[in-house]
């Protein structure tokens, strides 16, 4: 079987990155499996243990990092984040197509250790729209919202070397760039070696 792509998915907080991958990961021909990260940030309210995040204290998090549990990890706005790399290559050895939901340190983390990564970054129209958004959320106090808008724009301008920009200025117009974008990078990765496929013809 097909070994499944691994998929970095970044954008800055707020521009609406969980929004879109909630709907793309409704399509279910994608084969899309979403990697659970682990976080030492506080759950917010209605997000679930083991489906939004696996949240743990600073102490089990340094543990894991001691004990090469992550395929990457990074510190984000004073929280550690990182994806336990076990999960990722079981269920791309399945077959399924592994996303990754993280910032853009951890994103080039990934991208040197898995140089054939599908990389995808979801860019706000404006910081001005991404600071009303955040602010509309309501789930951050001003001081952390302002250090996000900082760290975006810091993202926005490391994320040259992803391969693929989708601009969230209409969300069901994302929606369909990003499904597009994995649709046709599972049908060139499943004509990759095709040659070696075919018989001699005499
Ligand atoms: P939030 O606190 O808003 O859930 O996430 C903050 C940032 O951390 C977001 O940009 C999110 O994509 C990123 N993030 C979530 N999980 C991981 C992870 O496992 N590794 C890295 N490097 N970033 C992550």
């Amino acid at each position: 079987m097909k070994k499944g792509l691994l998929i970095v998915y970044s954008g800055p907080s707020g521009v609406g990155k969980s929004t879109i991958l909630a709907e793309v990961l409704k399509e279910e021909d994608l084969k899309l499996s979403f990697s659970v990260s682990m976080t030492t940030r506080d759950p917010r309210e209605g997000e679930e243990e083991g489906v939004d995040y696996f949240f743990v204290d600073k102490e089990t998090f340094e543990k894991a990092i001691k004990e090469d549990k992550f395929l990457e990890y990074a510190t984000y706005v004073n929280n550690y984040y990182g994806t336990p790399k076990d999960f990722v290559e079981k269920q791309r050895e399945k077959g399924y197509n592994v996303m990754l939901e993280i910032d853009v340190q951890g994103g080039l983390q990934v991208m040197e250790k898995c140089p054939d990564a599908v990389t995808i970054f979801i860019e706000p129209p404006s910081l001005e729209v991404l600071k009303e958004r955040l602010i509309g959320r309501g789930t951050d106090p001003m001081d952390v919202i302002e250090q996000r808008v900082s760290r975006a724009t810091g993202e926005i301008e490391k994320s040259a070397t992803y391969k693929y920009h989708v601009i969230n200025d209409d969300l069901s117009v994302a929606v369909q760039e990003v499904i597009d974008i994995i649709r046709a990078e599972m049908a060139m990765s499943e004509s990759d070696g095709w040659w070696e496929e075919q018989p001699i013809e005499e």
